[in-house]
């Protein structure tokens, strides 16, 4: 049987960091504040946000939640990222996605790169993830950060590992696939249009899946001794959350997975937590 990979207790650790990084900024005189923005009234969103809000409130940032409603009009939403962008007193701006399409339409990459990247705790303007290109230097998206810390607790050194990554979006496979292959691994990044994606996974050291598809990921996919990461959030019909993995038979075959709920999710918010004093200390060349 895995071991469980405890994304719950593995976030207390990063989000302790993070309080002690936030008391030293206090102690020298210093606020560390975030805005996050919320377009419309999707229920799992003001889920998210008011998770983010209690996280950053336990480790002592100051959160400001912007809120504009479903029927506004796209030039409101980008003056009001401007305007979040330009305030001195803001470290951290994050647009809680998805946005309504009425608002955004296809422009949706234009928005998020409205974002000064500076303040782009969520890592994925253009800058930061072009950034993460050239070698992980800027905000790296939280999930893909939440992906490797994952990985290396109970597998160090990723080097020659070969990394199966089942989905290729902006937020979570692609920026995950560029900073594992910057911790040397060889990576393999498969998606809706991959043929014979099993034979893919079967071959792979690590399988990180991304696809919001309940049970995706079946035992036979996976190699024996291999290492789980779900990141799926899917809503079942009997209204439990469940990830993209047949987690009960997968555990059986794997060396380690990580559950659904309590595994990425809580990770995820830790590093954005993590982005955001990453983002005050550039700001304030410290
Ligand atoms: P997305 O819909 O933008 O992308 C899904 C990707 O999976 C696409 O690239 C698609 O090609 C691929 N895919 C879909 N079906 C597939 C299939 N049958 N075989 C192979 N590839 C397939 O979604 P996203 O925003 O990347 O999110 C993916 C999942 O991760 C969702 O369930 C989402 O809720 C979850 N998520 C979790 C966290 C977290 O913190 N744990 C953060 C972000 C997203």
């Amino acid at each position: 049987m895995a071991q469980i990979i405890d994304g719950k207790a593995l976030a207390a650790v990063v989000r302790s960091e993070v309080a002690a990084e936030v008391q030293k900024i206090q102690a020298q005189g210093g606020t560390v504040r975030f805005a996050a923005v919320l377009v419309g009234e999707n229920p799992a969103s003001q889920i998210y946000v008011r998770n983010k809000q209690r996280a950053c409130e336990q480790v002592g940032i100051a959160f400001e939640l912007h809120t504009l409603p479903a029927t506004c009009r796209y030039d409101e939403l980008a003056d009001l990222i401007r305007q979040l962008s330009a305030d001195k007193k803001i470290n951290g701006v994050l647009l809680q996605l998805p946005v309504p399409v009425a608002v955004v339409g296809d422009r949706l990459s234009e928005i998020l790169n409205l974002i000064d990247p500076r303040k782009d705790v969520d890592g994925l303007t253009v800058a930061n993830l072009g950034l993460l290109v050239d070698g992980n230097v800027g905000l790296v998206p939280c999930t893909a950060q939440g992906v490797l810390y994952a990985i290396q607790s109970v597998c160090p050194d990723l080097t020659g590992k070969n990394v199966v990554m089942i989905g290729r979006s902006r937020i979570v496979g692609r920026p995950t696939s560029l900073l594992l292959t910057n911790h040397n691994a060889t990576v393999t990044v498969c998606h809706s249009r991959t043929r014979n994606l099993a034979e893919h996974t079967r071959q792979a050291d690590i399988v990180v899946v991304a696809a919001g598809c309940p049970k995706l990921l079946t035992a036979d996919m996976v190699k024996k001794n291999a290492i789980i990461i779900d990141v799926g959030i899917n809503r079942l019909p009997n209204g439990k959350l469940a990830g993209d993995t047949d987690f009960e038979n997968v555990a059986k075959v794997a060396t380690a997975i990580t559950p659904v709920p309590g595994g990425i999710g809580p990770l995820t918010v830790a590093f954005m937590l993590k982005n955001i004093v990453v983002a005050y200390r550039q700001q304030n060349c410290l």
